[in-house]
């Protein structure tokens, strides 16, 4: 066997090694991944090493199988690997910093990688990055009546918990003022029409709105998305003192809000199927069991094992391709949020030991319907 071979199996075995972490993309989580940053001592996914070519005097990558690997290099990627490179950089990742999933944009992933190796936010060692805290900026938001975007100044005021935002008269004051309690903001990319489209969604006189931004700077938007969870997480934190603080322990922003929309448009992008049931008693029964669930949890009502949420659509009979595809459709046309549950925050994440209702873990079956419906989202969707 040569040396090209020998190396190649090696680097394939050193892949599924235990412990090592490299079965999963060092930055994303991608599963299998067969490109690796050889200066940094990692294995990544292709999406990843894309990122990692923009700055080769951090990082150089080569496919683990099509590229040829001498024997040091190979030596340098088993002294390393994931787990070893990960702890030396992200050794104190904040717990309100996404850090992105392998089906999240590419602009979380860019700019977490960034951070990460460009940047070295995270190193235990590294320097000092000081908390988001306020935060005022332009940002381009699509106007009401045209898909034009316009300019507008947006102000975070993060221990008042606000968000506003001005048009050009600012005499006349703010033209929202978003109380951090109601928002959500998750990147939708297609949606919105631009890689770096945030939708930022909010509670307003018991309607649901949603404003559509972006920044040029793939670092400003997701530094806005990053302060926006800060301010979210410092507000949780205060409402629910018993909530953890590991990363990873809490969802930050609430589900219930945007779930409806999230769910009907990007179905591919929620963890479980969205259900819907077609009377208003199995409807109760679900209220029922959540409820008994956040007896036991002690939490609000949005319950412990996902952040779950009900929300009440009127609709036409709708097929499942329709449904499932995300078309817009006339079951969406009148849709009222359940008080209860908008009035919730999110709960923990599901851990396998949270208690789990039978509905909650798998959601009722999609079926025809006509007439009124509760349509019900089990998990939370795009958001974090
Ligand atoms: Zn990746």
């Amino acid at each position: 066997m040569g040396d090209r071979e020998r190396n190649k199996k090696r680097l394939l075995e050193l892949l599924q090694a235990a412990g090592t972490g490299n079965a999963h993309c060092a930055d994303c989580g991608a599963a299998d991944p067969d490109w690796a940053s050889y200066k940094l001592g990692i294995f990544i996914c292709l999406h990843c090493s894309g990122v990692h070519r923009n700055f080769p005097d951090i990082s150089k990558v080569k496919s683990v199988r099509l590229d040829f690997w001498d024997d040091s290099i190979v030596e340098f990627m088993t002294h390393n690997g994931n787990l070893r490179v990960k702890a030396k950089f992200e050794a104190k990742v904040p717990a309100f910093y996404y850090v992105p999933q392998a089906n999240d944009c590419l602009v979380l992933k860019e700019q977490w990688i960034r951070a990460k190796y460009e940047r070295q936010e995270f190193m235990a060692d590294g320097k000092v990055v000081p908390p988001p805290g306020n935060r005022e900026g332009i940002l381009w938001k699509r106007g009401k009546d045209n898909a034009q975007f316009l300019r507008r100044r947006f102000v975070l005021l993060a221990k008042e918990g606000l968000l506003k935002y001005y048009t050009k008269e600012e005499s006349k004051g703010p033209k929202a003022v978003i109380n951090i309690k109601d928002l959500n903001a998750t990147f939708q990319t297609e949606k919105i029409g631009h890689p770096h489209g945030l939708q930022i969604t909010y509670r307003r006189e018991r309607h649901i709105r949603n404003l559509f931004v972006y920044h040029e700077s793939g670092k400003e938007i997701v530094d806005w998305f990053n302060a926006l969870r800060a301010a979210r997480l410092q507000y949780l934190k205060m409402a629910y003192p018993e909530l953890p603080e590991s990363e990873g322990g809490l969802r930050i922003f609430p589900s219930a809000i945007v779930t409806g929309e999230v769910c009907l448009q990007w179905p591919s992008s929620c963890p479980s199927s969205p259900g819907t049931t077609s009377n208003k008693a199995s409807w109760k029964r679900l209220v029922q069991s959540r409820e008994n669930l956040s007896r036991k949890g002690g939490l609000p009502w949005i319950p412990r094992s996902g952040g779950c949420c009900i929300t009440r659509i009127r609709w036409m009979p709708l097929s499942r391709a329709r449904f499932l595809s995300g078309a817009r459709s006339r079951g969406t046309r009148s849709r009222k949020t359940c008080p209860r549950a908008s009035a919730g925050i999110a709960g923990k994440p599901a851990s396998p030991s949270s208690p789990r209702s039978a509905d909650s873990s798998s959601p009722v079956p999609l079926r025809r319907s006509s007439g009124n419906g509760w349509r019900v989202c089990g998990m939370s969707c795009a958001a974090p």
